[in-house]
């Protein structure tokens, strides 16, 4: 079976620009499919908008051809192999009526998969019948606001869209107790609230959720296909990236032995077992002044340790930590070791002005020293910005067709509920026309 989501781009010998002729109806076909067809004919300049080549070795060797399509007489097709072979090509293709044995055995020996006597365009659509109910417009990777609200987006608007709730279902928004910055809602709304609503409402729209984890992609060509970790295969004409941002670690000895006995990322997950206990958050920015905030609705003391004499958060939050009475700094200082016997005892923290170093007792550290984009599954396929976001233009589309990211895992100037909203609606819009434009 020929595994026709991996094929992307195709080189066709003999392919004529007359209409009437079977290969240019073939080309025209695989075209509209997503494929890109290079002519391969010397009496053609070019087609389709396409350069025309005089013979395959012309190619330019950057263009990467994964099927080298035959239209010529079977006498004709053993030196077309050679060149395929030399080529290292994946496929060659003979296509209904072109026979050639020897071409056979030469490709096959050469380890090339070899199809003869058979017809691209009706062996495609074939497998696309038999693959209709599995294939989705689009599938959405990544159930935060931003991947939810593309959900809604793209299932009201008609589209087939299947959603993979990852590893954090509601993402990062799901894990925080009270959000209110959040549009509409004058008293603070619940993020696990929120988001279940967001779920609710994607669903009723009849976007189908998959709660398993995607762990490959392989997302150029026209049928992008997503590899879980079931080792299930699912089908997509185009993919929106919403996976977010998760906690970055703070790299030091004892994190990784502390983690779940005393360490967390996660204040509303593990906040409440810190009752009247004293507890240590690390970090300067919103999620830190804000998630020690939420702590000392359990702890009897919260000290947030951070690296430099000011915070980063905005200040409305810096306020309200200053004017608690249960919050304390340590200020210029990093941890270096986190110490204990079975939990955490304390950390080893050391001023980076003076370089003096000292000794914390504590029960419990939270660590919020920012986030890093999830996009473990991508394989380095994407074009990323200087400190690893997705890149997108304004329409969210990433530098593969059909590829589009949202939210916090892509470079924008600002992480909030409010603009993952504002992301997956545009992305979803973006697909919708991009998928127009396909038919
Ligand atoms: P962030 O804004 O990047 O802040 C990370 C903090 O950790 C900074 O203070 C940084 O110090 C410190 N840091 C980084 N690496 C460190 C290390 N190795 N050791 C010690 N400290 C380290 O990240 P965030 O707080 O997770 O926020 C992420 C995004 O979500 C932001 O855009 C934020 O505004 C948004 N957010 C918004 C809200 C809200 O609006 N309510 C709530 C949560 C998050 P420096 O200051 O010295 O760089």
């Amino acid at each position: 079976m020929v595994n026709f989501p991996a094929l992307q781009t195709i080189a066709m010998v003999g392919l004529s620009d007359k209409k009437e002729r079977p290969s240019y109806q073939v080309a025209k076909y695989l075209r509209a499919q997503g494929y890109r067809v290079i002519p391969v004919n010397p009496a053609l300049k070019e087609l389709f908008g396409e350069k025309a080549y005089p013979e395959l070795q012309a190619i330019p060797p950057e263009i990467k051809i994964d099927v080298v399509d035959i239209f010529r007489r079977s006498e004709e097709v053993l030196p077309i192999a050679q060149q395929a072979i030399a080529r290292k090509v994946h496929l060659l293709w003979l296509q209904e009526g072109v026979i050639s044995e020897s071409a056979v055995a030469l490709a096959e020996q050469a380890g090339l998969t070899v199809v003869m006597n058979r017809c691209m365009k009706k062996e495609y659509a074939a497998w696309l019948l038999q693959e209709q109910k599995n294939i989705y417009d689009v599938i959405i990777v990544g159930s935060g606001p931003a991947g939810l609200t593309a959900a809604l987006y793209s299932a009201r608007s008609g589209l087939k869209t299947a959603l993979f709730e990852g590893q954090t279902p509601g993402g990062q928004a799901a894990t925080t107790e009270l959000l209110e910055n959040y549009p509409g809602f004058d008293k603070a709304v619940s993020g696990p609230d929120l988001m279940i609503r967001f779920l609710t409402q994607a669903l009723h729209f009849g976007a189908t959720l998959i709660t398993e984890e995607v762990v490959q992609a392989k997302l150029q060509g026209p049928m992008k296909v997503l590899t879980t970790m079931a080792n299930n295969s699912y089908f997509a004409r185009s993919v929106i990236i919403a996976t977010g941002a998760r906690s970055k670690p703070l790299g030091v000895k004892g994190e990784e032995t502390f983690h779940g006995r005393g360490l967390s990322y996660c204040a509303t997950c593990d906040g409440a077992f810190f009752k009247d206990r004293k507890v240590v958050v690390v970090g300067g920015g919103d999620s830190a002044v804000e998630e020690a905030i939420y702590l000392t609705k359990f702890a009897s003391q919260v000290t947030i340790i951070h690296r430099r004499d000011r915070l980063r958060a905005s200040k409305i939050l810096q306020e309200r930590a200053k004017a608690n009475p249960k919050i304390q700094f340590i200020w210029d200082s990093v941890i270096e070791e986190i110490a204990g016997d079975q939990q955490v005892e304390k950390v080893l923290i050391k001023n980076v002005k003076t370089g003096e170093k000292g000794c914390y007792p504590c029960d419990g550290l939270f660590v919020y020293i920012g986030h890093a984009p999830s996009l473990d599954f991508l394989g380095g396929a994407i074009e990323l910005s200087v400190d690893g976001y997705i890149t997108t233009n304004s329409n969210l589309a990433t530098n593969i067709s059909g590829v589009f990211a949202c939210g916090d895992v892509r470079n924008t100037p600002l992480r909030q509920v409010a603009t993952a909203v504002g992301d997956g609606a545009i992305a979803a819009m973006a697909v919708e026309k991009y998928l127009s434009y396909q038919e």
